[in-house]
């Protein structure tokens, strides 16, 4: 493989080209591992950014993608439909809040999330009203196109750069309180009082449910999102509850929206909804939203992609749904959620570590100091593993098929990289 042409030549995601950091050269991947060209395989603890779920080389998901290519790779889909796009919609509405009904699929998921804003603009605009604002958490992440990082923590995704161009939305105080801790209703206190100081301005909500992902992996309070769904009925505020990194059951829930028992206007999906096999996102919202956005000046919802409804991308999603109905996931991550449970706490005590958490297949250990990125990536791969941090967060999401040894190995290179001054910035 020519790395030398790749660290010329490509940008990875957020990297340098001045200062090109090391990438792995990876030519297979099979069940939980990934293989190292000229190298051993190691053990993938992040499903490739949340969405190999059901590990890699999967022989349902692999059929379903060839069988599709030799009938069909793509067609528009602008007055066309086909088998594979009512087949992957029939299972999503299945398996989402009873409250959905209409579904606009997308490319990716910051599109996704670019869809459920301009819905929620165009059901204002079609009932007169002028509702410009968008009220979100810090700390939330939503995407790297300009709408979705409207929504995103300022600070994280540095809107400072882009000031003059940016639209400016409101942040609330992000959740304090932890999943398993024992909820305070002060938590609430910011968001509420943004709430009623602007909510005639707000066109939506739009949040992470229970865990915010990029922006700090944050697992928070259901009572918290039980809350917001309350302050949003008692306003008429819609609520878009981002599901992409949460969605199919990474958190011990289908969604998680299911721990606070709520159902959103409008909820966003991607990532795991392929298996990690294409790249696809959905954006469903109630019967009476899509007629509200379509009785509106326009008389009809003004977006459409080139690649939409790609009918290799539903023809696989569809295979995963198929292996999430099975119901198999439930019982495969509450077993990691109890390998964290029992594994996690034994790093809590030590100096680096300021804090560990989890939640279904999601197992996070902050620390006091940032990590040395090059360093500790080394270190994970000489460990067999496929671990990568940002920041002072080193976290798992490893996929629901790991087997106990899998997990057990995942912790014990976390454990060992701690003992490693190298791995981190010297503060
Ligand atoms: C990853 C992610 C997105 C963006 O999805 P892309 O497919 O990377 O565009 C949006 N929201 C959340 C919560 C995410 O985790």
């Amino acid at each position: 493989m020519d790395l030398e042409f790749d660290r010329k030549h490509i940008w990875h995601p957020y990297t340098s080209t001045i200062n090109p950091l090391h990438c792995y050269p990876v030519t297979e991947a099979n069940g939980v591992y990934l293989k190292l060209k000229d190298g051993p395989e190691i053990v993938d603890g992040m499903s490739s950014w949340w969405s190999a779920i059901h590990g890699y080389n999967h022989p349902t998901l692999n059929t379903a993608l060839r069988e599709q290519s030799e009938k069909m790779s793509h067609v528009m889909f602008g007055g066309i439909t086909h088998q594979p796009a009512i087949d992957v919609c029939k299972r999503l509405l299945q398996l989402t809040p009873s409250n959905l009904e209409q579904i606009f699929l997308a490319d990716s998921g910051s599109v996704a999330v670019e869809v459920s804003l301009k819905m929620a603009l165009q059901y204002w605009h079609a009932k007169g009203q002028s509702r410009p604002k968008f009220l979100t958490l810090r700390h939330g992440y939503h995407g790297d196109t300009f709408a979705a990082m409207s929504v995103t923590d300022p600070n994280n995704s540095m809107h400072s750069l882009y000031k003059g161009f940016l639209p400016e939305h409101i942040f609330a105080d992000s959740p304090s309180v932890g999943f398993w801790e024992q909820w305070d209703e002060s938590d609430v206190d910011d968001f509420s009082s943004k709430m009623a100081q602007h909510h005639s301005d707000i066109a939506a909500v739009i949040l992470e449910p229970i865990v915010q992902g990029a922006g700090g992996m944050r697992l928070y309070h259901p009572t918290f999102l039980k809350r917001v769904r309350e302050l949003c009925d008692h306003y008429g505020v819609l609520l878009i509850a981002d599901e992409i990194a949460t969605g199919f059951g990474r958190t011990g829930k289908l969604f998680a929206c299911e721990h606070a028992d709520i159902q959103p206007d409008i909820m966003c999906v991607g990532k795991a909804l392929t298996g990690g096999y294409m790249t696809l996102a959905a954006t469903l919202t109630t019967k009476h939203v899509a007629d509200t956005v379509c009785g509106g000046e326009a008389g009809c919802f003004m977006h459409g992609p080139t690649f939409m409804g790609n009918p290799l991308a539903c023809a696989v999603a569809s295979a995963s749904l198929d292996l999430i109905a099975d119901g198999h996931w439930q019982q495969q991550v509450a077993n990691i959620e109890m390998l964290f449970a029992e594994l996690l706490p034994t790093l809590g005590d030590h100096q680096q570590v300021e804090n560990v958490r989890w939640l279904g297949a999601i197992g996070v250990v902050e620390t006091k100091t940032p990590v040395n990125m090059e360093v500790i990536q080394k270190h994970f791969v000489d460990h067999g593993v496929w671990i990568r941090p940002f920041g002072k967060l080193i976290y798992m999401m490893p996929p629901y098929i790991s087997q106990p040894e899998h997990i057990q190995q995942l912790v014990s290179s976390i454990s060992s990289a701690l003992d490693k001054p190298e791995c981190f910035v010297k503060s």
